[in-house]
């Protein structure tokens, strides 16, 4: 109950200081060049609880440790004094320290219960203990928000670590991890999810709070791996070491770096194009991955050391790859490299072409204005497998004027693999907006396929839903080769803008490719199974089955003898496997221009 009323006066009491802060300061933080961070200020608050609270020095020192860090690191930022002076202040700040009982002053043999004392030796590792973790959060502050939010976890933490076992952690412990989950949370919650500039100095002053924590009372013989573990999510090269291994390791042995290794996460999530927030969540779900480690190791505290390592080689080992997946998952903006245009890439050896929706539709309407055959495909997982084995239907793909991802595989692998590909273009989708643009440029559309009758009832339906659009012609997709010249013919005379195809992959890529030259058409393109869906005969996912990804299965649900067609996503998903472990060669990612057409490119 005590310990509620802390955490709350503390919750409460930086809240309310920070807003008045804010009010205060907005215009001097407003001021160019001004570096006054705040937040920093607001370590004042647990210092003040805790006085009146008349809590231990051990308690105390720390807080007014952080304060001092802080308003040194404020007046040494704005004077651009050398690094060296940080560090200077750090250890005397630590010696400070030691002598008020926060220390590292014993070092435990692991699966012993023997205590070596270190004596003279004790300031030395208790400075370079704090010094790395100041540091560490320091620089993991220039992610706004990023550090209090681990800062918070971490205390949680260790307040639920005091409670498991408290005859193990002092009295000292709890309230300190208290004041510090108080003060981190209020700060996160003042400034929003992410607000607008770096935590700034307040950092250091954190790092200094949470490692003093670690060391602090029997904290020191029991815990102090739970100060290290979220320590590693935010910058010790663990976790940045296994990103960049496990992006690097389809570059082959070769490709990972010495220089890349020392990178921070989260700055190689950034420099790859993650936003703010997506790396701010990120990085307090790896925090709190670790945290809950953390807090198994201390339960399993009398089980035998060998039992503890392994659950932490298990999960740290596990952990980083979970991670790995659902980071690629994420939806993130190209690398930097390949802004200028949309991005061809390679995806086991079947060339696409990274672009959302809208820009596919902008090429599109390009091809119309300008003229001249040009062929679009729409490439699911089942044609990019089929790519493998069918050589044709693969350099069809790859000599296509624009290539889009469509389906949930596709996509996947692709994220996976780190192409910059996270939109999918669905055939059908593409061409209802085709036909919105042909409707709008007065352009008219013919459509070759399906089942007889199937492609006039879309041509009615689509005429229905655009209004102005002309339907040149309509035939379906079963007629002999004898009939083929003719179906040309046909073509040739109607001078459609755009020719949908709907005869399933393969057949209707080779169809066009065929006939592209002779049918001088700006705009083929396959859309397999759309004009049943349009016409009506085939209904199509409900939207959360799309948004999910979702929308084969539903496919396969309502046309059971698709089934089949399955077996492309666990080959895909062993490709990809492959390729992230093995593969050596480096993805292709080729600039291309928008209005460039395969005979110019290849
Ligand atoms: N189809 C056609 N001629 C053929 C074979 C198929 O017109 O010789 C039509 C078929 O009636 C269907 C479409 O092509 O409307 C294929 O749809 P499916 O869903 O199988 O293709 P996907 O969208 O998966 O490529």
């Amino acid at each position: 109950m005590a310990d509620a009323a802390l955490f709350t006066t503390i919750l409460i009491g930086t809240l309310a200081v920070a807003s008045l802060l804010r009010w205060l300061l907005q215009p001097v933080q407003g001021k160019p060049g001004t570096r006054l961070d705040a937040r920093g200020l607001l370590f004042f608050v647990p210092l003040l609880v805790l006085f009146f609270l008349g809590a231990s020095r051990e308690a105390l020192a720390p807080v007014i440790g952080a304060v001092a860090l802080y308003l040194f690191v404020a007046v040494t930022d704005v004077l651009e004094t050398p690094p060296i002076t940080r560090i200077a202040f750090v250890a005397t700040v630590a010696v400070a320290l030691t002598t008020q009982g926060v220390a590292i002053d014993t070092f435990k043999l692991p699966g012993t219960s023997i205590y070596y004392p270190l004596g003279w030796f004790s300031p030395v590792i208790t400075a370079a203990w704090l010094l790395l973790c100041a540091s560490l959060f320091g620089r993991a502050g220039s992610i706004p928000s990023v550090s209090f939010g681990i800062a918070a976890l971490s205390g949680l933490t260790f307040y639920v670590v005091c409670w498991l076992v408290p005859w193990a952690t002092g009295d000292t412990a709890p309230m300190l991890a208290l004041a510090i989950a108080g003060v981190s949370l209020a700060q996160l919650l003042s400034c929003g999810q992410i607000c607008g500039g770096a935590a700034g100095p307040s950092s250091y002053g954190m790092g200094l709070l949470i490692g003093s924590l670690a060391v602090t009372g029997a904290l020191k013989h029991t815990a102090s791996l739970v100060a290290l573990l979220p320590l590693f999510v935010i910058s010790v090269p663990l976790f940045g070491a296994t990103f960049t291994y496990a992006s690097g390791l389809r570059e082959g042995w070769r490709g990972l770096h010495i220089g890349q290794r020392r990178r921070h996460l989260h700055e190689l999530l950034l420099e790859q194009g993650y936003s703010q927030s997506q790396v701010f969540g990120v990085l307090i779900g790896v925090a709190a991955y670790m945290c809950a480690l953390g807090i198994l190791l201390v339960l399993l505290i009398a089980k035998p050391f060998w039992v503890k390592l392994l659950t932490l080689m298990f999960g740290i080992s596990v952990g980083p790859f979970v991670f790995f997946v659902i980071l690629r998952m994420l939806r993130h903006e190209p690398q930097p490299s390949l802004v200028g245009g949309p991005p061809a890439v390679n995806l086991f050896n079947v060339r696409l072409h990274a672009v959302t929706m809208d820009e596919a539709l902008t090429i599109a309407e390009s091809f119309i204005r300008e003229g001249g055959p040009h062929m679009i495909v729409t490439s699911d997982t089942s044609s990019v497998v089929r790519a493998q084995d069918d050589e044709e239907l693969r350099a069809i793909i790859n000599e296509a004027d624009l290539v889009t991802a469509d389906g949930q595989g596709v996509i996947v692998a692709a994220r996976l693999l780190n192409l910059p590909i996270s939109a999918r273009v669905s055939g059908v989708d593409m061409m209802e907006r085709l036909c919105a643009i042909a409707a709008r440029l007065g352009k008219p559309v013919y459509l070759l396929g399906a089942a007889p009758g199937v492609a006039r009832e879309a041509a009615d339906r689509l005429q229905d839903q655009y209004a102005g659009l002309l339907v040149a012609g309509c035939r379906d997709g079963y007629f002999s080769e004898d009939e083929e010249a003719e179906v040309v013919r046909d073509i040739q005379a109607r001078r459609p803008a755009v020719l949908f195809v709907a005869m399933g992959i393969p057949k209707q890529e080779k169809w066009i490719k065929r006939h592209l030259e002779e049918l001088g058409v700006p705009v083929c393109i396959g859309v397999g199974g759309s004009f049943d869906v349009i016409a009506g005969h085939v209904r199509r996912a409900p939207v959360w089955m799309r948004h999910w990804g979702l929308e084969w299965l539903y496919r396969t649900l309502q046309r059971p003898r698709r089934l089949p067609r399955l077996a492309a996503l666990p080959r895909m998903f062993v490709m990809t496997l492959h390729s992230l472990l093995f593969n050596s060669e480096r993805p292709e990612t080729l600039p291309v221009e928008p209005d460039c057409t395969a005979k110019d490119r290849c």
